[in-house]
């Protein structure tokens, strides 16, 4: 029911970053909603509701700030979103540097609209068939792929999302509009390379992935 927090996590955002939240009333809990906001990796829309006019999420909202409000303060603020891309130092220096050349060179791909991007997913998901099982499959078959009882369905939710370039990675935290200090984001700290889709679930140098292939050959077998 707060006009004034819609607009500081939307229309006032950009101010306020660029500003350092300099002057800016409950700076700590705005920057704190807008980090896990952009946690979700999905965009986010706000409706405004009329408070105190029996609207169950509103009135339940009510019940939890003062809640929150009767409890001890932590000495540090509210519990802020993870810190992993509070870089400083050395590495947002080199970070820096690596992304200002990428930046330029990506430019356009970052401007491909949603429709052509699916295409060009759909086009590299072709040419992996072919190479992996000498298969080819048509748009319509992969697609139908996916509802396949084999397939679960947060699996295949997260297919037709990736293939829909519908995660928040790699070129996107290029597009005009991301704050400078967010855009570290479009690349992978471990390898120093454009983080995207492909590259988190194939290419990526990072513990984790190789750990994950590991499972998928040894449950294969
Ligand atoms: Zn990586």
């Amino acid at each position: 029911d707060s006009k004034t927090t819609i607009e500081a996590v939307t229309t006032n955002l950009r101010r306020n970053e660029d500003s350092g939240y300099i002057g800016i009333k409950n700076a700590d809990l705005i920057r704190s909603v807008v980090e896990a906001l952009r946690e979700r990796q999905v965009d986010t829309y706000f409706d405004w509701v009329k408070g105190h006019n029996g609207h169950e999420a509103n009135e339940r909202a009510d019940q939890l700030a003062k809640q929150g409000a009767r409890e001890p303060q932590p000495e540090q603020g509210p519990e802020r979103a993870p810190s992993k891309w509070r870089l400083t130092g050395a590495k947002l220096e080199r970070m820096m540097q690596s992304l200002a050349y990428r930046a330029i060179r990506e430019r356009k791909s970052a401007e491909v609209g949603p429709r052509r991007s699916t295409e060009v997913v759909l086009a590299e998901v072709k040419r992996d068939l072919k190479r992996a099982f000498n298969s080819s499959r048509t748009s319509e078959r992969i697609w139908k792929d996916l509802r396949k009882k084999t397939v679960t369905r947060e699996c295949a939710q997260f297919l037709w999302r990736a293939m829909h370039n519908g995660y928040m990675v790699g070129e996107k935290w290029l597009k005009a509009g991301i704050p400078d200090h967010l855009k570290v984001r479009a690349i992978c700290q471990e390898c120093d390379e454009l983080k995207t889709m492909t590259h988190i679930l194939a290419e990526c140098e990072a513990t984790g992935r190789r750990e994950v292939e590991r499972l998928l050959a040894s449950l294969w077998k």
